[in-house]
This record gives structure tokens, sequence and C-alpha cells, in this order.
């Protein structure tokens, strides 16, 4: 079977340095808030080239306390507005709504799956504060349209950068695009720890320190609080692997990129869309998460290849408008979203992937 990831063979690549720095810090007896923690946002913040960056529990943790933060700040309100796309997955939705905003969803991109930005303007109110965009799948969706879009409703962009650690837009990376990003280290990602965990970036100094602050129960003095915060931080031992594969990333990125390569020039099959890059396959907007192909055909094919010993999975199956959890946005008609989520389909994407499986993958498509 090729699996669809193998976590146990990206992780072991580094086995001698992660598990001599899992014993170092199991033994130091520090586990929490402490240099670990400080050298890997450091090292991030370095990476992004961003000015803050701030360990957390998780990516939606991470998203959440950006708009937490924006409302202590006084930046944002209840039944705010934050534009969203409506294909992505759920934590961007849930990210706004647990704050008590409100989610205004729209189409994609047909090409790249990614937020349609010219359908974002027609759907700005007064009361829109924020756009999120998704680098999904690990493409940047970014443009100077956006920026000057953004600047003249003086609205927020938030990113959610889970998927897209590394990629560019004019040599800028994600996490540095507009005013705050999440990112997340679950273990599937790009960038992934042994658990659950995330961070924040941001430019914006006051920004940092609050979701700082949020982070930590509302407190940056031990027993004093100044907000109602939440307890997310990222832990001594997951900062440490972070801090050791943050060194690969971009190699590991640079793998993603051949295998894609590889499926761009070897799938040949009029049943399937291949993905669309908005600039050539060999550049840094794209770090590759996941390779999403589409097809009408896509359960059948999804059989055909499980058949032939390929696991894929489907990036999503139920867009976030659809879910049980949004019963009030159910009757929303969104077709693009909804029709990808019945064709999507998503390919076994890793650094670790060998020729002779990629090899095996696009004989066996092209076939079916
Ligand atoms: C993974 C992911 C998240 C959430 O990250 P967690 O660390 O799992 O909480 C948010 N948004 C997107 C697009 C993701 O892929």
């Amino acid at each position: 079977m090729i699996k669809f990831l193998d976590l146990q063979k990206i992780n072991l690549q580094y086995q001698k340095e992660i598990e001599a720095k899992l014993l170092q810090v199991f033994r130091s007896g520090w586990y929490l808030l402490g240099k670990e923690v400080e050298n890997f946002e450091s090292d991030l913040a370095n990476y992004i080239g961003v000015k803050n960056t701030i360990g957390v529990a998780n990516g939606l943790d991470a998203l959440r306390l950006i708009f937490k933060a924006y409302k202590e700040l006084g930046v944002m309100q209840s039944e705010d507005e934050v534009i969203v796309p409506a294909n992505t997955y759920i934590a961007s939705v849930l990210a706004i709504s647990d704050n008590g905003l409100v989610p205004v969803f729209v189409e994609p991109d047909p090409q790249t799956f990614n937020i349609d930005i010219s359908k974002i303007e027609e759907k700005i109110t007064s009361r829109t504060k924020a756009i999120m965009i998704v680098h999904l799948y690990g493409q940047v969706v970014f443009s100077e349209e956006l920026r000057i879009l953004a600047e003249k409703y003086n609205l927020k962009i938030v990113e959610d950068n889970a998927q897209a650690i590394g990629a560019e837009w004019n040599g800028i990376k994600t996490g540095n695009l507009g005013d705050a990003a999440g990112f997340s280290f679950y273990p599937g990602k790009n960038l992934g720890a042994l658990g659950d965990s995330g961070a924040v970036s941001t430019r914006d100094d006051q920004l940092a320190e609050t979701v700082r602050i949020l982070a930590n129960y509302g407190s940056s003095k031990k027993y004093i609080n100044k907000y109602q915060g939440l307890n997310s931080r990222l832990d001594e031992l997951q900062a440490a692997v972070l801090d050791i594969k943050l060194k690969y990333v971009d190699r590991e990125n640079e793998k993603r990129r051949k295998v894609a390569n590889y499926y761009l020039e070897n799938i040949k099959n009029p049943e399937i869309i291949l993905p669309f890059i908005s600039d050539c396959p060999v550049n840094k907007s794209h770090v590759w998460h996941l390779f999403v192909i589409r097809s009408e055909k896509r359960d059948e094919l999804q059989e055909y290849l499980s058949r032939n010993n390929i696991q894929t999975l489907i990036h999503y199956p139920v867009p976030p408008h659809k879910q049980e959890a949004y019963s009030s946005y159910n009757l929303l008609s969104l077709p693009l979203t909804e029709k990808l989520s019945g064709e999507v389909l998503s390919l076994p994407m890793s650094p670790v992937l060998t020729e002779e499986e990629m090899e095996h993958i696009c004989k066996i498509i092209s076939k079916f």
C-alpha cells in the first residue's frame, strides 16, 4: 500500500537529532514557557522575516487568538463580519464564529480553488473588519489588488497559513503578507510536530503582546489577569522538535515540488483535471501541502486507486457551510464550493515519496 502520508518515515529522517533533543528536554525538568519555545519563536520569526511569533497549542487556537486579541484591542466587536473562503477547512471558520464574529463566505477561484479575490469587494459591508485568506493546499493567495482593497476599507488581512509554511509571494513569505497569521504544526502539516501545536506571527507588537497574554490565561504577571484568556501554550518538547525540523522545511518543500512536477508531467488522463499553478511550477508560490486533482468520477477513481493499493484522501468532502455545526448557513448557495467538494481528490504527497511510488501512481492513474 502506498500511504497518503508516511509520518513515521518523515520523522525518522531526523531520528538521532530528535531523540537526543527530546532526552535533553526531558532531563532538564523544564517543560513550559522556557528556552526551547523562545529559540523556536525566534528561529521561526527569522525564517518568515516577521518581527513577532508566538507559539501556541494548535493552529485553530492561533487563529482564534488573533481575532480574540483584535476584540480585546477594540479593533473588532461581536457581530462584525469577516470575509472567509467558502472552500476551506472548518478551522478557518471556527476561529471567526468562536469569537462572536460573523463569517461571510466567498467562492473560490475556479482554477486554484483559493478564494476568488475579485469576488471579495461585493461582500464588504459597514460591519466588515477583516479578510481571512487561506493559502489552501500550500498555494499562496495574495495580490496587490487585495492589499489595496484591504487598505481602502480599512480591513485587517488575517492569513490562515496552516498549509503553506515556506511559500512566497514576490519574495515575501506567507505569514508576513497580511496583518497577522496563524500556523499549524499538526503532525501532517509541512512543518509537523509530534502532536498538536501552532503559532501566530505578526509585525504588530501590540497584537503580539495581546496574543501572548491571552494564550497564557490572560496573564502577563503570575496570578494577575488582564483578560479572560485561554491556556494555549506551545510546550518545550514540541518546540524543540519543531526547531530541528524547521531547518529542513525548505529542503522538504523542494522535494514536494519535485513530486508535484512529476505528477504534473506524468499523469495523463482526460477524466482528470490537474492542479493549476498561478506561476511556473518550480517557483516558490506553492509548497504542495496537498496535490489535489479533480474528477467528475472522483468516487470511482478513489475506489480504483484503493484497489490498486494507493491511498488517497478528500480535502474536504463537506464544506463548512453545509456542516451540521453551521446549520444556519446550510441553505446558502455556494455552487462552486459545493461542486468541488464532490470532485476533489488528494494524491499521496510527501517529501519521502520514492521515484518508484510516483511512477507507479502515475501509471495506475493514467490507466483509469
Ligand atoms: C490544519 C488546519 C487548521 C487547524 O490547525 P490545527 O493545528 O489542526 O488546529 C486551520 N486551517 C487550515 C486550513 C488547516 O489546514
